[in-house]
């Protein structure tokens, strides 16, 4: 693992030189979108547990080729759960169970995902389906689809979404025009992370146009919770830890919630979605880490943390969030332990013993 310089020593900007999308892919995807057959068959997917530039950039687009007279169904692979703040997405209503996904469709499109992995039990229509694109702005994505709109320099999937919609000369409108605004909001920030260009913003004016009400949509996706999460975010960071020797003396702040912390407040686990925003703050702290305990340990051995009985009650699977504020590239640390992300921002699923699991983190902070 390699690992970035330290804060004071990066370049004004920090991300991979980005290569934008070749003409030739433009050029196949648009084919692929028009030369198809009568009637056809159109699936949209997105990764697994979808984040708002997942979901807002699938239904953003398929609203778009609704607009343009194609016929699509979209969904994700289970759990197949549309939780607030997305329950109220525009699209919605093209959302169909992944199990009601057809077999064999003449068009897989997939959104926000950087491996096929990320599609679950979906991923084989990659195989069965006539064509299929790769819509996605992951660095790390693996280009495991027919045609690829991959772009690591666009600060959301949903930027590439629109300049797809824009080359099929689809008008955004406000269904549309929303679900990618949700969908760039998610992924800068609230238009605060590094890729929050000039063109970002021109994006959001042009999004805003269409008459989107911004505190509205800003107010559901970062600063609106129920009370018994508000108190349970009391509950994490109350127990939160400062490790400043930890990620080589850049500083690691970490905390953990449990089922137990959901039942005791009553909350659903989407509510710990936010968690890691609320502990970032930490200015001492480099990086930050939030393990969420998801359930019972799965049965794949090569997620352990470590070679712990199966059987033991301490242990289960956890969701990691991981974040940095420049001095450490934490998707190497979540590609090594199995999951990806961004530089700045990356997660991954592992089962153990909460003592095993922020150990395996601090272990991967350490490598050179
Ligand atoms: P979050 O911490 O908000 O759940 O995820 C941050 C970012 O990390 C996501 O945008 C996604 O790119 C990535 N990510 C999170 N969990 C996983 C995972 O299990 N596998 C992969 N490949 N990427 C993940
Ligand atoms: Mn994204």
């Amino acid at each position: 693992m390699t690992r970035a310089a330290p804060v004071a020593a990066l370049p004004a900007e920090p991300t991979a030189p980005a290569e934008p999308i070749a003409g030739a892919d433009w050029t196949a995807a648009l084919a692929a979108i028009r030369d198809l057959p009568a009637d056809p068959e159109i699936l949209l997917v997105c990764h697994v547990n979808p984040d708002g530039d997942a979901l807002g950039s699938m239904l953003g687009c398929g609203l778009g080729l609704i607009r343009a007279g194609l016929p699509v169904q979209a969904t994700f692979p289970g759990p197949f759960e549309l939780t607030p703040p997305f329950d109220q997405l525009p699209g919605r209503e093209l959302l169909i169970d992944p199990s009601a996904a057809p077999a064999a469709p003449d068009l897989f499109v997939c959104f926000d995902a950087a491996s096929a992995t990320r599609l679950g039990e979906l991923a084989d229509r990659l195989d069965t389906a006539g064509t299929s694109i790769v819509v996605d702005h992951h660095a790390s994505n693996t280009r495991f689809g027919r045609i690829h709109l991959v772009d690591p320099g666009a600060a959301a999937t949903s930027v590439v979404v629109e300049e797809l919609l824009r080359r099929l000369g689809v008008p955004l409108d406000e269904a549309i025009a929303e679900c990618l605004y949700v969908a760039l909001s998610t992924d800068t920030g609230s238009f605060k992370f590094d890729l929050t260009t000039p063109a970002v913003h021109e994006l959001a004016a042009r999004l805003l146009a269409t008459g989107l009400r911004p505190a509205e949509i800003s107010r559901r996706l970062f600063d609106s919770r129920p009370f018994g999460a508000m108190k349970l975010y009391g509950d994490v960071l109350a127990r939160a830890t400062f490790e400043p020797a930890a990620a080589a003396g850049r500083g690691l702040v970490w905390s953990y919630a449990t089922l137990a912390d959901l039942e005791r407040h009553g909350q659903p686990r989407h509510v710990l979605e936010g968690l890691i925003d609320a502990v970032r703050v930490a200015e001492e702290a480099d990086v930050a880490c939030i393990l969420k305990q998801a359930g019972p340990p799965s049965s794949d051995q090569s997620s352990s943390a470590a070679s712990g009985t199966a059987h033991d009650p301490d242990r289960s699977e956890w969701t990691v969030s991981l974040r940095s504020k420049g001095g450490v590239d934490v998707a190497e640390v979540a590609v090594g332990l199995g999951g990806g992300g961004h530089r700045l921002a990356a997660g991954f699923t592992v089962d153990g013993s909460l003592d095993e699991v922020i150990e395996v983190i601090r272990s991967a902070l350490e490598l050179p």
